[in-house]
């Protein structure tokens, strides 16, 4: 694996248009400055403390996203610096890191993750939890949490008419709910098996590990 070759690969690949956030979990440092050397500085991480060791010990203008689900007795280590939160996945996880941006005097930018696999057992919302999470009075109580967009991770799966379609769910729901927020412009969907699709789905930033950094041993 060349790290800077894959890297300027995805970034040509891409273009402007498509956000490419690098995820380096269970990467060690030297492959993450690898990547940064080549002018990479979106990396994504799925657990806090390895993200917030990796903030501490790397260069300061890396933009840290956080793509797994967050228990909220973690968002204090995370509220001084994370970039993007993509798995927004309850009004009470929502509320904690409004709350913990407050006290950073920050306002944290997030994601609702939506679930679109057919398979069971993934984290996520159901459109209308989305809906009504958005339409809460809580939610519009938040000052320090502004909710850009939306985040799905389709089926693992070989058929890609399935992963299609799944994709294809997320950018209804991301396009109605554009219509009734406007600010709305971020859609994060696509990995490295199935990136292509999510693009042409319509995704406009896409969570690259193994293509980028080799396959990891978990
Ligand atoms: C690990 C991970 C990725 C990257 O997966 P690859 O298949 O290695 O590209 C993307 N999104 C999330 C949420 C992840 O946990």
């Amino acid at each position: 694996m060349n790290i800077a070759d894959n890297i300027k690969k995805f970034t040509s690949e891409l273009g402007p248009e498509i956000t490419l956030v690098a995820i380096s979990k269970t990467k060690p440092h030297n492959d993450i400055l690898e990547a940064y050397q080549a002018g990479q500085r979106e990396f994504g991480e799925n657990k806090v403390q390895e993200m917030t060791e990796k903030w501490e010990a790397l260069p300061r203008d890396i933009r840290w996203h956080m793509v797994g689900h967050v228990q909220t007795n973690k968002v204090k280590y995370m509220a001084p610096f994370v970039s993007l939160v993509h798995a927004g996945d309850s009004l009470k996880l929502l509320k904690e890191i409004d709350k913990e941006a407050e006290k950073n005097d920050r306002i944290i930018d997030c994601l609702l993750q939506i679930k679109i696999a057919e398979e069971e057992s993934k984290f996520g919302l159901s459109r209308v939890e989305a809906e009504a999470i958005l339409n809460s009075e809580k939610f519009k109580s938040f000052k320090h949490i502004n909710v850009r967009g939306l985040m799905g991770m389709a089926t693992f799966t070989e058929d890609m008419q399935q992963v299609k379609r799944e994709f294809h769910n997320l950018k209804v729901i991301y396009d109605d709910l554009k219509a009734e927020y406007p600010h709305f412009d971020i859609l994060s969907m696509g990995m490295s098996g199935d990136y292509r699709i999510a693009i042409e789905c319509g995704s406009n930033m896409v969570r690259i590990g193994s293509s980028i950094f080799g396959d990891r041993n978990n």
